[in-house]
């Protein structure tokens, strides 16, 4: 067993690790949960009482996080303390960006986007919604009403570095930078919005738009970048920006002679762009003047998130609880530490 110790207090970066419980199927199949979060930032893998050796993956290794959340966490909860507080950012003139990081399955769209498909009275809101319903309960109090401050929103998705619009029927856009470093996607719709079901009706439209008209939907959405932005102007100016992103799923290609020449393409453009995120967060969480934006399209498209004085970012990385996921597991967590 492995023990954490006490979260480092966050000021530009805040890394959380979320669990999921186990689902019907891993029940099912009898999986058992290695995965336990007593809380403080701390998180133990343990070995079940079974045959397999955890402690080779588990020798030496202590994580670092600002929170963790076991199985019993809400979305509100997670909510709470990952993107909440960076909503006050935004309207403070900064740039905010959430990240929601792990394999397939690990809970990610869940966490961000919620339940968008049963439609029912409790589904659960994700990240997406409830930053939403702040950023319209914000835009009402009087110190804000007098900004004169207009919402809009983005959403675009980001697969083998390549961006395209989930508000326009996926066209595909160009990224442009100018001569002050400036990065512009070309044509990227901003949907002017007045109400928080004027954001879920976009969330919607994009969403549907990122898993239509292909033949293996869900695992292409699982390998692209889905990224809503909520983007505050003033007199037509940037204020601030809000960047919520579901990332494409961690996992490598393990056997990389069974796959297709365009799923190694796939992983490889994927795993270029996580690693590129890591250096540009770890750059912002040392104050670097050098954040190394340009090593992929999603860190790119995102420079404003890592350069200026109000730059804010929280990493939620999502892990399955199952023995099976294991190493994945193991994976997100050394990723995700919290060492910078
Ligand atoms: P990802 O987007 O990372 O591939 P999903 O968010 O689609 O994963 O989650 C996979 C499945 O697990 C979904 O059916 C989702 O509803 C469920 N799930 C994920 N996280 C949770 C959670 N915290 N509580 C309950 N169910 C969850
Ligand atoms: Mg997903």
């Amino acid at each position: 067993p492995m023990s954490l110790s006490d979260p480092v207090k966050p000021h530009r970066i805040c890394v959380c690790v979320r669990k999921r419980p186990l689902n019907k199927k891993e029940l099912a199949k009898k999986e058992i949960d290695v995965v336990t979060i007593p809380g403080n930032g701390a998180l133990l893998l343990h070995e079940p009482k079974q045959k397999v050796d955890l402690t080779k993956y588990l020798e030496n290794q202590t994580f670092h996080f600002d929170y963790s959340f076991d199985e019993d966490a809400t979305n509100d909860l997670v909510y709470r303390f990952t993107a909440k507080p960076l909503v006050k950012t935004v309207f403070e003139g900064g740039m905010a960006t959430c990240f929601a990081y792990g394999q397939t399955g690990s809970g990610k769209t869940h966490t961000m986007g919620g339940d968008f498909s049963g439609k029912s009275q409790n589904s659960s809101k994700g990240i997406y919604a409830l930053a939403a319903q702040d950023v319209f309960t914000l835009l009402m109090q009087k110190r804000y009403a007098d900004m004169d401050l207009c919402p809009y929103v983005t959403f675009f998705e980001i697969y083998n570095g390549k961006v395209f619009d989930l508000l326009n029927k996926k066209a595909k856009l160009r990224v442009l930078e100018d001569e002050k470093q400036q990065v512009n996607v070309v044509g990227l719709q901003e949907v002017p919005v007045s109400s928080v079901d004027d954001v879920i009706k976009m969330i919607e439209r994009g969403s549907a738009c990122r898993t239509s008209g292909q033949t293996f939907a869900n695992a292409s959405s699982s390998r692209s970048h889905a990224v809503l932005q909520v983007i505050l102007r003033r007199r037509n100016f940037l204020h601030g920006k809000f960047s919520l992103v579901d990332l494409a799923g961690n996992e490598r290609g393990t056997d990389v002679s069974n796959n297709d020449r365009h799923t190694i393409v796939e992983t490889a453009e994927i795993n270029r762009s996580l690693l590129a995120l890591k250096e540009c967060i770890r750059s912002l969480g040392q104050n670097s003047e050098h954040i190394p934006f340009r090593m992929s399209k999603l860190t790119q498209v995102l420079r404003d998130s890592f350069i200026g004085e109000n730059s804010r970012t929280c990493m939620i990385a999502m892990i399955s609880p199952g023995m099976s996921s294991c190493e994945y597991t193991l994976n997100t967590l050394r990723y995700a530490n919290r060492s910078f």
